[in-house]
């Protein structure tokens, strides 16, 4: 398929991190692509940095989905760590966990990709209403203006509450796992001291507390690596009953929010609230970096373990396929690889439904491991997290290697945050 009498007409509804990936990959590989995205202009990350495998970042800067000199920091090193006592400044290490990660800012990654999509074939501010089938071979896709447009494949890269998945898997239901992800980034300017967040990623028990925060340097979005420059980018995992999330939830101007909080948006009484809880919980360093950060921000945590990513000629990549827990790595990068895959199925196979068929076998089956991996980490790290200021290395070493099995693809998985 991958000269031009092969070459399919491809719909994408969203212009994100995956939608953006799938577009530069079929292009390139000869296939006529256009993207629907919802938003106006350029999306703007949340300031939020992201953690992933540095194989990976310089794998895709081998593919040209990256510039060569994007900008990352790298890290070796994950302490466990936890408090001792009330004016423990930095906390005690229990054990530290050798990794190779790469630390970046989301809106580094989304630039890159996003100039690599000429503006003729990403169309903002254009949201899909409905997609359907009109023969074997054919998906009409309707926008909200009324237009209407047809395409041999449509792609949903529509996000964590897609479309798409309704369509395709009407009875898988996100489920609500019982806890937050609090974020927030400090500009490294604030600190007294950077030199405990150096080449670091230390990840924080709280004492007698479901949930941990984990933090980093990030470059700051416009790239700079400069020392002074950078922003601290922490998240902190907190339990929030489901009945209590609504509430949570409401912001500033008393709106019920469904998806996350984004920056500024949250209740100050319930920002407050949350540095109290960290401030209990937390070496002093810690809990004064989340206490000098403003406008912080907030997603409930959800997982979706698919039985399918397609059907006819509907396609789910990204957060629209099998929603993970964020510290298995499973957002960003999996959006990536599903796109990478499914260029490279479409380009293996002569007949379109038998390259479908293979690349969902593939990605149904990692979507299920990474399935088991979420709830094994999340078993660890949230609900039955050890208290790290308690323990030497040898016993976290050992806590770690019983509760985590990695599948062996995941060199290492602890990714995202
Ligand atoms: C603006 C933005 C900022 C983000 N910032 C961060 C960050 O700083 N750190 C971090 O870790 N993660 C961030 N994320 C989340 C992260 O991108 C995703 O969790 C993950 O990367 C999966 O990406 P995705 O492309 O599959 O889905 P998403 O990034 O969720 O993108 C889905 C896209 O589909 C569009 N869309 C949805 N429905 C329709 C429709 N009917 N028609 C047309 N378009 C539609 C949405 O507008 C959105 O742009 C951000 C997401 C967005 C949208």
């Amino acid at each position: 398929m991958t000269n031009h009498n092969n070459s399919l007409r491809i719909g994408i509804v969203g212009g994100s991190i995956s939608g953006c990936a799938a577009a530069i990959e079929l292009s390139r590989a000869g296939h006529e692509v256009t993207i629907f995205e919802r938003s106006l202009g350029e999306l703007k990350g949340r300031g939020a940095g992201i953690g992933t495998p540095v194989s990976m970042v310089q794998a895709l800067i081998a593919r040209d989905l990256l510039d060569a000199d994007f900008p990352y920091f790298t890290s070796s090193e994950m302490p466990f760590l936890g408090r001792k006592s009330d004016d423990d400044h930095l906390g005690h290490t229990a054990w530290v966990m050798p990794i190779s990660l790469a630390l970046l800012n989301w809106s580094d990654l989304y630039g890159n990709l996003r100039r690599r999509v000429p503006d003729t074939i990403y169309h903002a501010g254009c949201a899909v209403s409905s997609v359907k089938m009109v023969d074997g071979e054919t998906a009409l896709l309707q926008l909200e203006d009324g237009r209407d447009f047809s395409f041999n494949l449509v792609i949903f890269a529509d996000g964590y509450r897609s479309m798409g998945r309704q369509l395709i898997c009407p009875q898988t239901a996100l489920h609500y796992r019982g806890y937050v992800l609090w974020r927030g980034v400090l500009a490294e300017r604030h600190l007294a001291d950077s030199a405990p967040l150096a080449n670091t990623v230390p990840r924080i028990s709280y004492k007698g507390l479901a949930g941990h925060l984990v933090l980093y340097f990030v470059p700051e979005p416009k790239g700079s690596v400069v020392q002074g420059e950078r922003l601290v980018n922490w998240a902190a995992y907190i339990p929030v009953p489901a009945e209590e999330l609504p509430q949570f939830l409401m912001d500033r101007q008393g709106r019920q929010r469904f998806g996350s909080l984004p920056p500024g948006s949250m209740r100050l009484e319930e920002e407050d609230r949350l540095k109290r809880l960290m401030q209990a919980h937390l070496p002093v360093y810690y809990a004064d970096i989340i206490q000098a950060s403003h406008d912080t921000f907030a997603q409930p945590i959800y997982a979706a373990d698919l039985p399918t990513y397609h059907q006819d000629r509907f396609c789910l990549i990204g957060d629209a396929g099998s929603v993970c827990q964020p510290f298995t790595g499973s957002g960003v990068f999996k959006g990536i690889n599903n796109a990478i895959d499914l260029t490279t199925a479409l380009q293996s196979q002569t007949d379109i439904a038998t390259a479908l068929r293979a690349w969902n076998q593939t990605q149904t089956n990692t979507g299920h491991r990474v399935a088991v991996l979420g709830q094994q980490m999340e078993q660890a790290w949230i609900w039955t997290a050890a208290d790290f200021s308690e323990m030497d290395a040898a016993t976290t070493a050992a806590w770690w290697k019983a509760a985590v099995t990695f599948p062996e693809e995941f060199t290492y998985a602890a990714a995202e945050v």
